[in-house]
């Protein structure tokens, strides 16, 4: 598969009054075409920031670096807002966890959806009407003509999400950041938007990136998951290679504290004790030494790099050096 985006060492910070919060700090990935993607982690690990990073949504006290950010074979890392907006509008799709934040309850929903596509596909507002009711249909809202007249505030929480997911996909980008797409919605309506997403990943050959702190909600989308703390990967795999081959002791952590997406079985959860570390003066050890239980001398003094544990598997933890003592993993899923 050829890649679609490429992320080199991105390091984004945030001018503040106390100081410089570096959020991001030094991350690579990829996708590939028509490929689904998790980030996860909790809330504060840098997953959002990463990707706001990519679109150039941030606030204006950001300072976003990197090695160069390719997206379909240009490096768009030095793009002007111009561009950007029309890379945005395009080629790139965003749905955030809250559609009510990014609808606009002034303008009815047909508005909203034909905006992007008049703006830049250049199509009569007829056509970009029509189109509007098809995308409607297609994430399944009933009655697609009658909504497109109607305000945000006339659709519920879940037919609110869908909206959303139309207008992101009204223009075919070839990418879809999802951040927490689900999170506000109960069970029953999570997981039609994530059969939702999947169809179309099929369908359209769209990749998608889905940010979350829940690994359950990655398990049945994504084929390669990221998992990110303190700002940096500190482990990225294929999905069984995270659920049952996971080498950190941190994605250890977030497995143990959400039921097995994979098993029937009741667990007992545990939760990760301990706070994230301080962004504002990242330490120069391992960002997790505080929470971990595992911790060594030489985590405290140096970050450890990713190590090659697998094929495409990569963990940043000092456990993986051929020198440290070996660690029983604790998860205990069987594949
Ligand atoms: Fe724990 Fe050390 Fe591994 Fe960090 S590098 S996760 S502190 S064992």
């Amino acid at each position: 598969m050829s890649k679609l985006l490429e992320v080199k060492n991105l390091r984004t910070s945030f001018k503040t009054h106390l100081g410089e919060v570096q959020a991001v700090r030094g991350v690579s990935f990829h996708v590939d075409k028509g490929e689904a993607i998790g980030v996860v982690g909790e809330s504060g690990c840098g997953k959002s920031v990463t990707m706001m990073s990519i679109m150039r949504l941030l606030a204006d006290n950001s300072v976003i670096e990197s090695d160069g950010i390719i997206f379909d074979g240009e490096d768009i890392s030095n793009y002007s807002e111009k561009e950007m907006e029309k890379i945005r509008g395009d080629k790139m799709g965003m749905i955030f966890q809250d559609p009510m934040t990014s609808l606009n309850p002034l303008y009815k929903i047909g508005d909203q959806l034909t905006e992007h596509l008049i703006k830049h596909k250049k199509i009569s507002k007829k056509e970009a009407w029509q189109k509007g009711i098809e995308m409607l249909d297609l994430v399944g809202i009933p009655s697609p003509e009658k909504r497109m007249k109607q305000y945000p505030h006339e659709f519920s929480g879940g037919m609110r999400q869908r909206a959303m997911i139309a207008i992101s996909l009204i223009c075919e980008p070839n990418l879809i950041i999802a951040d927490e797409p689900t999170t506000a919605l109960d069970v029953t309506i999570q997981a039609q938007i994530l059969d939702l997403m999947k169809g179309l990943k099929e369908r359209l050959n769209t990749s998608i990136i889905l940010i979350t702190h829940d690994l359950g909600v990655v398990a049945d989308l994504c084929s390669r998951i990221n998992v990110m703390y303190g700002g940096i990967v500190v482990e990225t795999g294929s999905d069984e290679d995270i659920f049952y081959r996971g080498r950190h002791p941190y994605t250890w952590g977030l497995l143990n504290s959400v039921p097995n997406p994979m098993s029937e079985m009741k667990e007992k959860l545990v939760p990760i004790e301990g706070q994230p570390p301080d962004l504002l003066k990242p330490p120069n050890g391992c960002p997790f030494a505080d929470r971990c239980e595992y911790n060594m001398k030489v985590c405290l003094e140096n970050q450890p790099p990713l190590f090659e544990v697998g094929e495409g598997h990569k963990c940043a933890c000092w456990l993986c050096h051929s020198d440290a003592p070996k660690v029983e993993s604790p998860i205990g899923r069987e594949e």
